[in-house]
């Protein structure tokens, strides 16, 4: 089945807002075995909505869009769909009364202007929205040609995309269909291209299955993808695909599809029962915030410091001043015994240390910006290294928190 996605809102255009429900959309899509063939973006204009939906109804006869069905002046799609549709706005009296419920439950009057919300094109099914006002309307014309109307707010969008869109359109699928489905295999501490040297000669073998490099400062993803396949084909093919790449990634890879760096050093601490502590200098607390961000870090995360001015470094973490003065800041002395010092300081039995220079400004000729110092210690055993991290600042510390966790965990694998 084919269908257009039109997502509606002039601060898509003017680059205010990321269009985040153009992609969702697509991938739900992809993963329903939908095949999106166009998708466009309009202002808030109404003749620019008008003429975005006749030509996508008559190019597919099925088109979803997002945005524009708030209660202000600036919101018109639904009256717009409902004139081109060639039916009338009629007030649906439950619907009403939700949404009056929904203002007294937040112990707020309703404003008048939201009586709007509860008009609806003559005709048109009502897709519940228990995260916002207003509903999603799926409206269908003469000649059974479908729009669906869905809320611009992601969150709101996508629980109906979920709870009301996607089950609709796999009953008109009448169950048997193909699907595009992708799994991911994370890596990271590994540059794209020798990642590539370590799978790429699989790719021949997982065909008809593509294989797809993603760097960010995550590390680099191998997402595979099946295309067009019954749903049963594609998970097996997929899953067996995966297996022979994360076997091929070797050491560099940390899981699959979601999996979290900090959640899986976690779980490696706990197995070892190592309690962990940390001392941050330029990821100014990011490490530990990766950490308490997994649900249940408590029972292995004691705390950590952020050592950023030198005196903490002394004080705190017990880093000798005449290591600080004969090998600066940033180096390999002082990240080692940070990462000591955050060990003793929190009686734990495995320490994790970074230092360095985030810039843009800081850097010298010997140490450039983006140069990082990393330390994970397990018990007596230390491993230090140096990276030299590309990007702006924010990018050098995010690649640097990420690197942290990942020495932790290639020790912890070793030990
Ligand atoms: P609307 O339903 O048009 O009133 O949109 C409500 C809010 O949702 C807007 O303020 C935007 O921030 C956001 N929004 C609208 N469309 C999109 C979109 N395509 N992607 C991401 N956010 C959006
Ligand atoms: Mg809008």
């Amino acid at each position: 089945m084919k269908l257009e996605v039109l997502t509606i809102g002039t601060e898509l255009l003017l680059g205010h807002t990321v269009d985040t429900n153009a992609a969702e959309l697509g991938r739900a899509f992809a993963a329903a075995g939908a095949e999106i063939t166009r998708r466009t973006t309009v202002p808030d204009r109404p003749e620019a909505i008008r003429v975005a939906v006749a030509e996508a109804l008559e190019r597919t006869g099925f088109v979803i869009t997002t945005g524009g069905l708030g209660p202000t002046s600036d919101d018109m799609t639904k009256t717009v769909v409902a004139e081109l549709l060639g039916k009338r706005l009629v007030l649906d009296a439950p619907l009403l009364a939700s949404i009056k419920a929904r203002f007294d439950r937040m112990n707020r009057v309703m404003p008048a202007i939201n009586r709007t919300q509860a008009e609806i094109p003559e005709g048109a099914t009502i897709l519940a929205n228990p995260r916002g006002t207003a509903p999603g309307l799926w409206v269908q014309d003469g000649r059974g040609r479908v729009v669906v109307l869905l809320p611009g707010v992601p969150r709101e969008m996508r629980g109906l995309l979920v709870e009301e869109v996607l089950p609709r359109l796999l009953e008109r699928q009448g169950g048997s269909h193909a699907v595009v489905r992708s799994r991911t295999v994370r890596t990271t501490g590994v540059s794209e291209s020798a990642v590539a040297e370590r799978v790429g000669s699989i790719e021949p073998d997982i065909a008809p299955l593509t294989l797809a490099y993603l760097p960010s400062v995550d590390g680099v993803d191998l997402r595979i993808t099946a295309w067009g396949l019954p749903p049963a084909e594609a998970d097996a093919r997929l899953a067996a695909a995966a297996e022979r790449l994360r076997a091929a990634a070797g050491e560099h890879g940390y899981g699959t599809d979601d999996a979290d760096l900090a959640a899986v050093v976690l779980d490696a601490l706990r197995r070892g029962r190592h309690r962990l502590g940390i001392a941050e200098s330029c990821t100014g607390g990011l490490v530990a915030e990766r950490i308490t961000n997994v649900p249940g870090a408590s029972d292995t995360f004691i705390g950590g410091v952020v050592a950023y001015a030198d005196v903490i470094k002394t004080a705190a973490l017990k880093v000798p001043l005449e290591i600080l003065e004969a090998h600066g800041a940033v180096s390999e002395q002082t990240v080692r015994a940070m990462a000591e010092g955050a060990q003793r300081l929190f009686s734990a039995d495995a320490g994790l240390a970074v230092t360095g220079i985030a810039g843009p400004g800081g850097g010298t000729p010997d140490k450039p910006v983006g140069t990082v110092w990393l330390a994970a210690r397990v018990h007596t055993t230390t491993r230090a290294v140096k990276r030299v991290f590309p990007g702006d600042r924010r990018e050098i510390r995010a690649r640097a928190a990420q690197a942290a966790l990942d020495l932790l965990r290639r020790l912890l694998a070793e030990s």
